[in-house]
């Protein structure tokens, strides 16, 4: 998990971090590493829902490996990615327990000695001080947004109902509710979401009708950070440190994480809001940014050009023998645009 800026870079002295952590294991050259380096997985234009899909695909990672480096620079903690790291260790903990969480090791840089560090969380109460507690509220909406974003399992053909049973009365959603239940109880495989779904209460569901994952705007907007590094957004504002996810017993950053679009701050609707740092953008806006094959930030005012590059695509499930995307297709194919070099 790395922020590889350039200041550290230099400090690393030509050292690839690669070599660093093979350096570390007694097979060396052999040892597996797997880095995804700026751009690999990711993206500006994404939509929410994609992002979140990463996300998820991380933490399948996570679980998945023996150890997770954390190149702990200064502005590591103030990347809505990493941020989305350091919380997914936080949903594997809360699910799974402290076990199930990798060896974490924290590299750093010591001012003191003026040298990198290693520091190693090896112990069950390593790892529990340093990965924070997710609380059970924020824990169930993290699960809605993997079942939601993760490729394997979103469901995509159910967040149209979803909206649809925010404007019907509580007769019919203790239906539905019923409905989901017995389906689960029926279909579902045993993961976090089913267990959750199992002990879920009717009052539980109804908090789950208006989630954002249901929103329009988290298949359909766009968004996008400021690529100026001058550019005072939020984020750059109030610099995430280490200290702040650790004060977790304050939810507000998981809450501010999870909450990319401001829709459930109050601000709904809005073709064009910033949120923590970065702009969410409607498909309205898309369109004209697209015409102009430039994004201008509305904070800063500096202009970046965009151009279209490899499709996205997300998957329609079959449900009861028919398709449910649309134009009658199972993969949609999804504009990428991204800004120029
Ligand atoms: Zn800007």
């Amino acid at each position: 998990m790395n922020y590889y800026n350039k200041k550290y870079k230099e400090i690393v002295s030509g050292k690839d971090l690669e070599t660093i952590i093979k350096d570390r294991h007694k097979e060396g050259k052999d040892y597996p590493v797997t880095i995804y380096k700026g751009g690999d997985i990711a993206s500006e234009f994404m939509t929410e829902q994609r992002r979140w899909e990463i996300v998820s695909f991380v933490d399948r990672k996570l679980r998945s490996v023996d150890e997770v480096w954390i190149f702990e620079t200064d502005d590591y903690y103030n990347s809505w990615w990493t941020q989305g790291e350091i919380i997914s260790l936080m949903y594997i903990k809360a699910g799974n327990g402290v076990k199930a969480l990798p060896k974490i090791i924290v590299y750093k840089f010591d001012d003191e000695n003026n040298r990198m560090i290693i520091e190693e969380k090896n112990t069950d109460e390593e790892k529990s001080v340093f990965i924070p507690d997710m609380p059970l509220e924020l824990h169930i909406e993290m699960a809605r947004y993997f079942a939601n974003a993760d490729a394997g399992r979103q469901g995509n053909e159910n967040m149209k109902n979803m909206r649809l049973l925010r404007s019907l009365g509580t007769i019919f959603q203790r239906i539905a509710f019923w409905q989901t239940k017995r389906i689960q109880k029926k279909y579902m495989q045993s993961d976090i979401m089913s267990d959750i779904m199992k002990d879920m209460t009717f009052s539980d569901y109804k908090k789950s009708i208006y989630s954002h994952v249901y929103e329009e705007s988290f298949t359909e907007n766009r968004i996008v950070t400021c690529p100026n590094p001058n550019c005072q957004t939020d984020r750059q504002q109030k610099k995430m440190t280490i200290k702040a996810i650790k004060d977790f017993a304050n939810p507000q950053v998981i809450r501010d994480f999870i909450q990319s679009n401001s829709e459930m701050n109050g601000r709904r609707h809005k073709d064009e809001i910033e949120a923590r740092g970065f702009f969410s953008i409607s498909p309205t806006v898309m369109t004209n940014i697209i015409k102009n094959r430039e994004w201008k930030c509305p904070k800063c005012g500096s202009g970046k050009k965009i151009k279209i590059d490899d499709s996205h695509y997300r998957w329609w499930p079959i449900r009861l023998g028919q398709i449910t995307g649309p134009n009658n297709v199972i993969i949609e194919e999804l504009e990428n645009w991204v800004f120029e070099e």
